[in-house]
């Protein structure tokens, strides 16, 4: 009998993964024994498997894999698409890169980290204002797609503003690269940039900055931003693709966290991701004279907790809460299907090891600067600290290869930082009976606090453990679900 590899499924090697199968939709490694792998490599049609000359320990690890869905029977000449045949690459794994590719933005946002759509730019690592050309563009893609990164998560900047965006997509396709996601202000959302991703067969999920009903356009900085928003949620709806809304919180927009979750839901969005106002770029420069400031960590925390009754309330007005995934920042994050299953954001699961790496997400989905810096997130592009990076910056790929970043690099030092280290730092953590499901927080967090100390602990994460902010959510998601979920 002959097999074949199922789509979506690709046979890789990577440095220190040798034998994996990368499910290319979800993007996600399901690793092989050197068995199955020396088998999934017969299994691309021109091999039959019954023939004496194949060992039987190959044919029970055919059995195997067939259980498992990985291949399936197929006639002799129904080969494997070219894409799915094994690959080796001698660089680290990396899932997906978050790649600004301009600086450049239509809005003027009163937050935006690197002061896109000003002349200036708060941090040259940010790269507010400048936007990489197509040629530049087109070898950083060389570059990602021979490391065997499957998929780029597309940022700005605004990047629809790009009047070649629809080059880069073609080109992202031919070197067979994802479009994992396009975050946008949603502003220059069309039905022919659908159509183009359409038949270049990318359907990118939308992640689509929306501040508050009544508040978008003040933090926007452009009147008709929210109609814009709107308009562009349901067009992304009505022709299938995904939306995420996201909503940077401020002392202005807290008490609208309900209001705006059940808009975004009626309009098409699937999720909201509400993330507290980060004390960086412009939001620092232009202070003077706003009427909106950042929360404190208490601040929020009550915020987002008072919307869990109501958010939950207005499911069961339903049958069905409103959105598909409700994340409340550090607080809580449920899903629709699950409500039951609630989880506190900010919690670590219990029983990680010590050798748990802290940056686990940063180093499997870095960030690209508009310069071409690689990073650990990008958030951090607009701070001191990496424009303090001075002796030891993070690589720029245009002076070491993005396959050297990615096999011994500054970035690798960085983000390969585990629990052990962090306890090393802070021995005091040790004895906090919250240490198990806190790790000393977010490293990104930490390194915005201080940016001298990134093994410090990260004091917003510390604040909700210490002062009981965790268990006051867990217990007001766990009441909602009782009074407003029950049995369903
Ligand atoms: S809550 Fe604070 S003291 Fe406790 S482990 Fe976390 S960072 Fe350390």
């Amino acid at each position: 009998m002959r097999f074949r590899l199922k789509q979506p499924y690709r046979l890789r090697s990577w440095q220190g993964l040798p034998h994996v199968v990368l499910d290319a939709d979800r993007l996600a490694l399901a690793p092989l024994s050197a068995k199955e792998f020396a088998c999934l490599e017969l299994c691309d049609g021109s091999v039959d498997l019954d023939l004496p000359t194949i060992p039987a320990d190959v044919r029970e690890a055919a059995a195997d894999l067939a259980c498992r869905g990985l291949i399936e029977p197929c006639a002799p000449g129904e080969g494997i698409d070219p894409e799915q045949a094994h690959r080796s690459f001698p660089n680290r794994f990396v899932r997906l890169i978050h790649w600004s590719i301009t600086g450049r933005c239509n809005y003027h946002c009163r937050h935006c980290l690197m002061d896109a759509g000003s002349k200036g730019a708060v941090s040259s690592v940010a790269g507010g204002g400048r936007e990489p050309s197509f040629a530049e563009i087109e070898a950083i893609a060389d570059q990602i797609a021979a490391c065997g990164i499957p998929a780029v998560a597309l940022t700005g900047g605004e990047p629809l503003l790009r009047a070649d965006f629809a080059a880069i997509a073609e080109l992202l396709s031919r070197r067979g690269i994802r479009i994992a996601a396009i975050s946008t202000n949603g502003s220059l959302v069309r039905e022919e940039l659908l159509d183009t991703l359409e038949e270049l067969g990318q359907r990118p999920q939308f992640v689509l900055s929306f501040d508050g009903v009544g508040h978008h356009d003040w933090l926007r900085g452009v009147p008709g931003a929210e109609a814009a928003a709107e308009h562009a949620i349901r067009l992304l709806d009505r022709r299938g693709f995904r939306t995420v809304a996201t909503l940077t919180a401020h002392s202005g927009n807290m008490d609208s966290i309900v209001e705006t979750a059940l808009a975004l839901s009626s309009w098409g969005a699937r999720e909201l991701d509400v993330s507290l106002m980060c004390d960086e770029g412009r939001w620092v420069e232009d202070e003077a004279g706003r009427e909106y400031r950042s929360l404190s960590a208490a601040e929020l925390a009550e915020a987002l907790i008072a919307a869990i009754p109501a958010y939950f309330e207005a499911g069961l007005a339903r049958g069905r809460l409103p959105l598909e995934r409700l994340r409340l920042g550090p607080m809580l994050t449920v899903d629709a299907a699950r409500p039951k299953d609630f989880r506190i954001t900010v919690e670590y699961p219990p029983g990680r090891p010590a050798s748990y790496p802290l940056m686990r997400r940063e180093r499997l989905e870095p960030y690209l600067s508009v310069e071409g810096r690689l990073m650990p997130s990008m958030v951090l592009a607009g701070t001191e600290f990496a424009e303090a990076l001075g002796e030891q910056p993070f690589p720029l790929l245009s002076e070491t290869p993005l396959r050297a970043c990615l096999a011994d690099s500054t970035f690798l030092e960085y983000v390969g930082v585990s629990a052990e280290d962090y306890l090393h730092e802070n021995p005091g953590c040790a004895a906090c009976p919250h240490f198990p499901k806190c790790l000393g927080g977010s490293r990104v967090n930490a390194i915005l606090h201080d940016p001298t100390h990134p093994l410090a602990p990260d004091p917003l994460t510390c604040e909700l453990f210490r002062d009981g902010w965790v268990e006051k959510a867990r217990a007001a998601a766990t009441e909602a679900s009782r009074r407003f979920v029950g049995g369903k």
